[in-house]
């Protein structure tokens, strides 16, 4: 597909007062930031707009605060670590309704080069309704919109999309621009062989995106929890393991869409077995690993077994291009994530394209140390994977064409 969208690089900000829609969703622990790589990642788009002369204005949700003021969910923090990243100062501008007039006095008296950044806006009930009066008090402030929160582009905001209505110059960031590219030629123009492979809880949640990338793939791997419904769709016992008793006929029709469009369809050969969940989720716990037609009926799949991880490695191997979405297993607990380090292992070793889509995936390869040897991780965990559905995202389609 590629991004056939405006970017940073296709306008003239000097002298102007520009709105960037950042994503500085970051997890907080006591008002100090755990994980700052959503910060890192907005460097680059704000480096640019600063070099070019612009008034930039930073703008970004923080959690679910609501609709109202949440002490504990300002942007506070946000500032003073942004400053210390850029070596600049980022002038925080805080108000309870993020646009008031003393933020309006404070963007009027900026120089160029010049940062600040709003509060959350997220504040306001009207962000998440795409509601036109936070749009308007957004765009009031600003001659130009650049939106770089890939991780909300699944969303129609204010602050993402309405506001895109009352500024005429809206373009992407290099965040965005990088994300479409990677999870874009991935998925629509694959250097193949093209590996998919799918992990987590629920193959609910995750239907179009089976659907979908088993027209674009040419192997499409499933493990974590979603495979015991399609073992079970398979005629197997499954045990005490996670099941969606309602995607039953889903998952035998995927099997044949496989079989008919010469797709390989890998699942689980064997699996490590326990009595129970772990509560909690990281409890030292007795497990076996059993194949996949042996699961006794009183026992529960929480990993892929040991053949299995071995089949997915050497799977992943021939590959150029791999997707992933989704962990092997119960990852949060060491004795279960045997499944999930090995297929992390295998991508770390490929020199094919690894793109890594979001969420606990990405949480998963970053807390076992295999991040920087992924050729990308999304910061989006839903909207990458709207995106691998094939949905387009509100957010980029806002933005104006080339
Ligand atoms: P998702 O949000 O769908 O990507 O699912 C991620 C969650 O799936 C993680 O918290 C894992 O612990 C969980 N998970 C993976 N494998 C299993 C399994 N076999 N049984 C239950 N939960 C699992």
């Amino acid at each position: 597909m590629g991004l056939n969208k405006k970017s940073v690089d296709d306008i003239n900000v000097n002298g102007k007062k520009v709105l960037v829609r950042c994503d500085f969703n970051v997890p907080l622990k006591e008002g100090k930031i755990t994980d700052e790589n959503r910060l890192v990642a907005a460097l680059p788009t704000i480096k640019k707009l600063v070099a070019d002369g612009g008034k930039i204005i930073l703008c970004s949700h923080l959690g679910k605060p609501k609709g109202e003021p949440k002490p504990e969910l300002s942007l506070a923090p946000v500032a003073v670590r942004l400053s210390e990243l850029l070596g600049q100062e980022v002038k925080f501008v805080p108000s309870p309704v993020v646009v008031d007039d003393s933020v309006k006095a404070a963007v009027d008296a900026m120089k160029d080069g010049e940062i600040i950044l709003l509060e959350n806006t997220r504040y306001r009930a009207e962000e998440t309704k795409n509601g036109e009066a936070f749009s308007k008090d957004l765009a009031s402030l600003a001659d130009v919109f650049v939106n770089d929160a890939f991780g909300t582009a699944h969303r129609a905001h204010c602050s993402n999309v309405g506001v895109t209505q009352f500024i005429d110059t809206c373009a992407v960031g290099y965040l965005m621009q990088k994300e479409i590219d990677f999870l874009g030629n991935a998925v629509e123009t694959p250097v193949r062989p093209f590996v998919a492979i799918l992990g987590g809880a629920k193959v609910a949640d995750k239907l179009n995106v089976i659907s979908n990338l088993l027209e674009k793939c040419d192997t499409l791997i499933i493990g974590g929890g979603m495979a015991y419904t399609f073992q079970k769709a398979k005629g197997l016992e499954v045990g005490t393991s996670l099941v969606d008793d309602t995607k039953i006929d889903y998952c035998k029709e995927m099997m044949e869409k496989a079989e008919k469009l010469g797709k390989k369809l890998l699942l689980p050969i064997d699996t490590t077995i326990a009595k129970e969940f772990p509560t909690p989720i990281d409890a030292e716990i007795e497990v076996s690993s059993v194949d996949a037609d042996a699961i006794p009926a009183d026992m529960m799949g929480l990993d892929i077994g040991p053949k299995t991880a071995e089949m997915y490695a050497d799977a992943v191997k021939s590959a150029k291009t791999v997707v992933w979405n989704g962990p092997m297993g119960v990852f949060e607990n060491p004795i279960l994530a045997k499944g999930t380090i090995a297929v992390a292992k295998a991508l770390a070793d490929t020199d094919a394209t690894t793109i890594i889509g979001g969420g606990d995936s990405a949480a998963a390869v970053n807390q076992l140390g295999f991040g920087d040897k992924m050729s990308h991780i999304s910061t989006g965990g839903g909207a990458s994977l709207e995106f691998l559905e094939g949905k387009e995202l509100p957010g980029v389609a806002a933005a104006n064409d080339k």
